[in-house]
């Protein structure tokens, strides 16, 4: 092994380290299920998560180090969110959960020194919340986003906003909005203030998961105004961009859940070595350690092809075809781990004594969300037979 790459692993081991220890002491005390769909109080825990975690030297990983960030490269950040992952509330406090770590990539990709300075600053500091905005509800755009209906008309130096947003990720008590809308040019990518006149969140959509900062927000935007420099990038290629936002985005979703349904299987683990059933204990039964295997099967492969993946990435290789794979296959993974585990707890798994019901509903939408499997499977098969 390269001497470099020794020292890089050694580091990377020792933060994979404080990080399991910040998440066991510091993140998983602080869950309560109290709070699990409560955004303010969330907002206000992860307040305090986050200085922590600033003291503790863990504080956004996914930055480079001149935007205040540990500088990790992809490999790394997979090991290092496997284990804030761990924790519901890990990542937010590390400033690395979604929707903000792409918002910050995005903006830090495309963004005008003023933009950064404006938007991407304080969300590094932890003192804003952004959100993404491309879902609509029928006619618009949903899984095929060139079905967008949001509209961006020119009006002098302005941009005129009207359209109908759903299930937007912390779209609840966001400062501003990451919004692709239509323009005469193609779909453009906007950031929008959620102060300006016009802008206006209707409601938290009630959801299957937990601890989302800032809910899944139902946003309408009605002569929504702002200026030339509310565009990100060049006009016309929102869709592009939305799709490289999302590149990352998947695989990191991908790291984060692995720790999560790694949790979920220890949980059940420690169940099953502490339970007993008709005189024997549940780990000695061959269905219950059939489970287990598999479970561990299932995270090691999730585990190994969301790295390779972000070798790929560190590297500088598209990950157009890697990300989609992994996308299914650990989405589907993670599923089938979060439901082994509540199996073998019985009642215990469905119930808010521990955390696994709660890591099983949060599984359950991956399947769907960051392009439903169906979609990466067709467009998979497309392109793999259009290359046989
Ligand atoms: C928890 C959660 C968070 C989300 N956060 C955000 C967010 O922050 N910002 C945002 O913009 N959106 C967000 N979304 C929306 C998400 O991106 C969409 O749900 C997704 O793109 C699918 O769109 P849809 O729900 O309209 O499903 P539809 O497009 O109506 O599709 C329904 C189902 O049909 C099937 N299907 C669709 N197309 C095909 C096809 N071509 N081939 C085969 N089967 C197909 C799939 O099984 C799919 O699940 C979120 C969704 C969830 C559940």
């Amino acid at each position: 092994m390269h001497p470099q790459q020794e020292r890089n692993d050694a580091q990377t081991r020792d933060l994979c380290e404080r990080v399991r220890g910040f998440v066991d002491d510091i993140a998983i005390p602080a869950e309560s299920p109290a709070i699990a769909r409560d955004v303010a109080a969330l907002d206000e825990r992860i307040a305090g998560l986050r200085v922590q975690a600033r003291q503790a030297g863990l504080y956004a990983p996914q930055l480079p180090a001149e935007q205040g960030g540990l500088g990790l490269g992809w490999r790394a950040l997979a090991l290092v969110l496997e284990e804030a992952g761990r924790g519901f509330l890990g990542p937010a406090a590390l400033n690395c959960a979604a929707p903000d770590q792409p918002n910050m990539l995005t903006l830090l990709r495309l963004g005008t020194p003023a933009q950064q300075e404006r938007f991407l600053a304080p969300l590094v500091r932890g003192e804003q919340r952004a959100c993404f905005a491309m879902t609509e509800p029928a006619p618009g755009a949903g899984s095929d986003p060139s079905m967008l209906r949001t509209r961006a008309e020119r009006r002098g130096q302005r941009w005129v906003l009207n359209g109908h947003k759903q299930f937007i990720s912390g779209g609840v008590g966001a400062d501003f909005a990451l919004v692709l809308a239509q323009t005469d040019v193609g779909a453009t990518l906007f950031v929008v203030p959620a102060a300006t006149p016009g802008y206006r969140v209707v409601r938290d959509i009630g959801m299957v998961t937990v601890y989302q900062i800032g809910g899944h927000a139902e946003i309408l935007l009605e002569d929504c105004e702002v200026g030339e420099d509310a565009v990100l990038g060049e006009p016309g290629r929102g869709l592009e961009y939305a799709q490289i936002r999302l590149e990352p985005a998947r695989l990191s979703h991908c790291m984060r859940y692995i720790g999560r349904a790694r949790r979920a299987l220890e949980t059940a683990q420690a169940y099953v070595a502490g339970r007993e059933s008709f005189g024997s204990r549940l780990a000695d039964l061959q269905q219950i350690q059939a489970m287990v295997a598999d479970s561990h099967i299932d995270l090691h492969a999730s585990r190994l092809m969301t790295l390779d993946c972000a070798g790929r990435m560190d590297d500088g290789l598209p990950v157009k075809q890697h990300s989609a794979m992994t996308k299914v296959f650990v989405s589907e993974a993670v599923n089938r781990v979060a439901d082994r585990a509540v199996q073998m707890m019985g009642a215990s798994g469905l119930s808010e004594d521990t955390p696994v019901s709660m890591i099983w509903q949060e599984m359950r939408p991956f399947r769907i969300y960051d392009g439903a499997n169906e979609l990466h499977r067709a467009t998979l098969a497309r392109r793999l037979l259009a290359r046989a």
